[in-house]
């Protein structure tokens, strides 16, 4: 993509409003742009950035047997009165009115939908199980939205919900998604700073789980045991003041972002919409069902959060919005010429790259290139043009190095 073909433009300060650095630096280099409060447009880059989360996401859960489908954003009143959430979560939900009165909400999560569409597809335990998700936004009337693309009133989440015939079953298949959960996290560069966080489950299960990712910006605190590598969330330490795991009371406290939910829901939403099936022997059971949430524009608050410096982002390698940022700046014909020649083999080679071929000072396009936190930079001027070289520089490290043409094609290859 040629920079000056981007609408959008850096801007030097965030503005005021924003006091999240996340919003502040997707801001600055133009990834977002705040609508209201808690609601963000994303820009040709930012999308790129969401996109490339999800896609990660989405490889890793249809490797475990996740169907994508999607389900609507809005829905009738009536099927969150048969859980009794229109009251329960009534502070976060988002309604709106229909033809004649009639009252529809904007979904935060969707068990209420989910589970009476997949009652028409199950009779018996032939038809078990089933695993199903998918990537929307979805809508939370937060109180205050004041932590960037961390906590939105519209945001991207990745669902899924699994209907089994057996609590086993289910057991399994959850560890199965655990794992799923820690590859995702991984590919994403967040994996060495997140712990497996054991939560409360509720009324049906003993425990569920988080996913908390250590940062200064979190609203979370967690308390880690270092043996087990895991950690407890405030509501448990509140029940008992040991690992889980291994019984150890030496935890260390730190502060973290919810990154991502598992919770074994068994009958508590397929009971209300009667979902059950018709085992081996013939006798009528309820489906047993977890679902499990994952926020591809919070993990992108997040990373951003832990990943940058003074001078701007620094994208890791598989989520960043190009892999290179080519910059031209030289101010000649000939050094331009050359840049295009290498842009254009570049882009037959499939490599991606951010073009800067503005007319612009050789300083505006340097910060730039730092703000927007393309993993490598390859600097073209009438110098290195004159060796037949380019200047490489990652945007992680503080070296720049000479290289030859012919070696920067094998280099990437
Ligand atoms: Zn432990």
């Amino acid at each position: 993509m040629r920079q000056s073909k981007l609408f959008t433009k850096t801007r030097k300060e965030a503005p005021k409003d924003e006091v999240s650095l996340n919003a502040q630096l997707l801001l600055r280099g133009g990834f977002v742009e705040k609508q209201t409060a808690g609601v963000y447009n994303y820009l040709p880059l930012g999308l790129r950035v969401l996109n490339k989360i999800q896609n990660i996401i989405r490889q890793e859960i249809n490797a475990v047997g996740g169907v994508e489908i999607l389900m609507p954003t809005l829905t009738q009143a009536e099927n969150y009165k048969a859980t009794g959430r229109d009251k329960t979560m009534a502070e976060v939900l988002f309604s709106t009115n229909g033809q004649n009165e009639a009252l529809y909400y904007l979904n935060p999560t969707h068990e209420e939908i989910v589970t009476p569409l997949i009652k028409n597809f199950v009779q018996s335990y032939r038809d078990l199980p089933i695993s199903v998700y998918q990537i929307q936004n979805k809508f939370r009337n937060e109180a205050r939205a004041k932590s960037g693309i961390l906590r939105g009133r519209e945001f991207s989440m990745k669902d899924l919900y699994s209907f089994h015939a057996t609590e086993l079953d289910l057991d399994e298949y959850y560890e199965k998604v655990k794992e799923a959960y820690f590859k995702i996290y991984q590919r994403v560069g967040i994996g060495e700073k997140t712990y497996l966080t054991y939560a409360s489950g509720g009324t049906f299960s003993k425990y569920s789980h988080e996913f908390q990712t250590l940062c200064e910006a979190g609203e979370d605190i967690i308390y880690i045991c270092d043996k087990c590598h895991i950690a407890i969330n405030k509501e448990i330490i509140e029940e008992q003041n040991s690992c889980p795991v291994c019984g150890n009371s030496e935890l260390k406290t730190d502060k973290a972002i919810e990154v991502g939910n598992i919770f074994k829901q068994k009958t508590k939403f397929t009971e209300p919409f009667s979902l059950k099936f018709t085992d081996e022997d013939g006798v009528e059971k309820p489906v047993q069902m977890a679902a499990y949430g994952i926020g591809p524009s919070r993990i992108m608050g997040t990373i951003v959060e832990i990943s940058h410096d003074e001078k701007g982002i620094i994208w890791p390698e598989e989520i960043a919005p190009f892999k290179f940022h080519l910059l031209n700046l030289g101010k000649d014909k000939e050094a331009f010429a050359f840049a295009d020649d290498l842009y254009r083999e570049m882009q037959t080679r499939g490599w991606e790259v951010l073009f800067d071929d503005r007319d612009d000072s050789a300083g505006i396009k340097l910060n730039d290139s730092d703000l927007l936190g393309i993993p490598y930079r390859i600097v073209v001027s009438s110098k290195t043009m004159s060796e037949n070289c380019v200047e490489l520089k990652l945007r992680s490290e503080a070296l720049t190095k000479l290289i030859k043409i012919a070696d920067f094609w094998q280099m990437f290859e």
